[in-house]
C-alpha cells in the first residue's frame, strides 16, 4: 500500500470495526495500480451518512444528499461516500434519483469505466467486478456495461473517456468508441462548465493528440462549444509534437492558436466555454504576442505587454508549433532585461511631472506618462527620476505628443 493511504488506514479500521464495509475507490487506486501521483483519496462505504457521523467525532457535511461526509482526522480531511445507485436520468445528465444501498457491487456498477471501477481494501487487497485491472494492463477506457446506456444516463462521460485517453495515455475500447459516435449530441445537454472541466484536463494530459483524435473521429468536438467549424485546426493541434503543456492558459491558448482565433475573437469563444475574466484576458494578450512572433517582429513594448505569466504560457505554446528554440529564449532573455517590468515601476508619476516641469494639469499628462513608460520599456531613456523629468521638458516643448 502506497504512503499515501497509510494515514487513511485507521479511518477506513475504524468504521469496519463498526460493522461496515469502507474501501478505497476510483481514481486513487487506478493511479496507484499504474504507479501515477495521486491528488487526492476517496473512500467508499456502506455505512449511512448518519452512521458515519456517529463513528466519527469530527465531520464536514461536504455533500450529504449525495452520500459524501468530510471525515476530519489527525488535521486531514478524508471524503466518504455511502455506497449508491442512481436512477432516472431523464435529461442526460444527472440522476432523478440517488439511493443508498449496502452492497459495493451495487456501487461500482454505476461507475463509468472499468479502469474507475476498482475498489481497494485498507490492507491493498483489490476488488475488481469488472475486470477493470485487466483493462488497466492493456491500457484501454471501456465503458462499464453497455456503452450505449451509459453515455444515455450521463453525457459526460464521453468527455471523461477522450479526457482519459489523453491523461493516461489509453486507447478507447471500439464498442466504446462506437457509444460515443452515435450519441454525441447529447453532450450539449451537458453544462458548458463540465465540459470546460473535461477539455481542460484533456489538453492538459500526457497524450493531448490522443483524445483529440477521439474527439474528432467520434464527432464529440461538433457538440463542444464554438469547435463545429474547426477540425482542421483540431487535426493540426492533433498533429503536435512537443507536448505536454503545463498551466491552464496555455491549454487554451494552444487550442485558439490552433483553430486560428484571434486576439479579438477569443473572449467570445472563451466566454463560451464559460471561462473566467481573468484567463479570457491571458489569454487576449498571449494571441497578441503569438501573433507579432509569427510576423517576427517581438519589440520589447509587445512584451512588456505580455508580461511574465503570459509569455511562459506563450512560450510553450510557442514551442508546440514548432517554433525556433534560440527564439523563444531570446524572448524571456529580452524580457530579463527590460528596464521595468511594470508601469509602476516607472521612476515619477503625474505629481512629480506638475511639481518640476512647465507642465499645468490636464489630459497631456496621461500622455506623457504613456510617452515615458514606452520609451523607458524601448530603452529610449533611462529609469531615472532627473533622466524623466528632462525627457518630459523636452516632450513638452516639442508639442509633438
Ligand atoms: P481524476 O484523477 O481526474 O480525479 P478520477 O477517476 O478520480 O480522476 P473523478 O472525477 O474524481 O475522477 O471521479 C471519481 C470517481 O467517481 C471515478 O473514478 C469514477 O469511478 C466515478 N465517477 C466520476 N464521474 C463519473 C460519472 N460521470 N459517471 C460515472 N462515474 C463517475
Ligand atoms: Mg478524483
Amino acid at each position: 500500500l502506497p504512503a499515501i493511504f497509510e494515514p487513511a488506514r485507521p479511518v477506513l479500521q475504524q468504521i469496519e470495526n463498526a460493522g461496515y464495509e469502507a474501501y478505497f475507490v476510483g481514481g486513487c487506486v487506478r493511479d496507484t495500480i499504474l504507479g501515477d501521483h495521486i491528488h487526492d483519496i476517496d473512500i467508499a462505504t456502506s455505512a449511512y451518512p448518519s452512521e458515519i457521523k456517529q463513528i466519527f467525532k469530527r465531520t464536514v457535511d461536504t455533500g450529504i444528499e449525495h452520500g459524501t461526509v468530510m471525515i476530519l482526522d489527525h488535521g486531514e480531511g478524508y471524503e466518504t461516500t455511502t455506497f449508491r445507485t442512481e436512477s432516472g436520468y431523464q435529461d442526460f445528465r444527472r440522476p432523478d434519483k440517488v439511493t443508498f444501498v449496502r452492497s459495493l457491487s451495487e456501487d461500482l456498477k454505476r461507475r463509468d469505466f472499468t479502469i474507475n471501477a476498482l475498489a481497494m481494501k485498507e490492507n491493498g487487497q483489490v476488488i475488481d467486478l469488472f475486470d477493470g485491472l485487466s483493462d488497466l494492463k492493456k491500457r484501454l477506457i471501456k465503458a462499464v456495461g453497455d456503452p450505449e446506456a451509459r453515455f444515455h444516463e450521463d453525457a459526460l462521460r464521453m468527455m471523461r473517456a477522450v479526457r482519459f485517453a489523453s491523461k493516461l495515455d489509453f486507447a478507447i475500447d471500439p464498442a466504446t468508441v462506437t457509444g460515443i459516435q452515435d450519441n454525441a449530441s447529447l453532450l450539449e445537454k451537458i453544462a458548458v462548465e463540465r465540459t470546460q472541466v473535461e477539455m481542460e484536463k484533456l489538453l492538459l494530459g500526457q497524450n493531448p493528440p490522443r483524445g483529440l483524435k477521439a474527439m474528432i473521429n467520434t464527432g464529440l468536438y461538433q457538440y463542444c462549444p464554438d469547435l463545429s467549424d474547426h477540425e482542421a485546426g483540431l487535426q493540426r493541434l492533433a498533429q503536435c509534437t512537443h507536448w505536454p503543456l503545463t498551466t491552464n492558459k496555455a491549454a487554451w491558448g494552444a487550442l485558439l492558436f490552433a483553430i486560428g482565433i484571434s486576439a479579438k475573437q477569443s473572449s467570445r469563444f472563451l466566454r463560451d466555454w464559460k471561462l473566467s475574466n481573468d484567463l479570457i484576458s491571458a489569454e487576449r494578450a498571449i494571441l497578441i504576442f503569438l501573433k507579432c512572433a509569427v510576423d517576427q517582429k517581438v519589440t520589447a513594448w509587445d512584451l512588456f505587454e505580455c508580461g511574465q505569466n503570459n509569455l511562459d504560457a506563450a512560450s510553450e505554446i510557442a514551442l508546440l508549433f514548432d517554433f525556433d528554440q534560440g527564439e523563444v529564449k531570446s524572448w524571456h532573455d529580452q524580457y530579463q532585461q527590460l528596464a521595468i517590468h511594470d508601469r509602476h515601476e516607472l521612476a515619477i508619476n503625474g505629481g512629480q511631472l506638475l511639481k518640476n516641469t512647465s507642465l499645468t494639469p490636464g489630459p497631456k499628462m496621461g500622455k506623457i506618462l504613456d510617452r515615458l513608460l514606452r520609451d523607458v520599456v524601448a530603452g529610449k531613456v533611462a529609469n531615472s527620476a532627473p533622466a524623466l523629468l528632462k525627457y518630459s521638458e523636452q516632450l513638452i516643448n516639442q508639442g509633438d505628443l
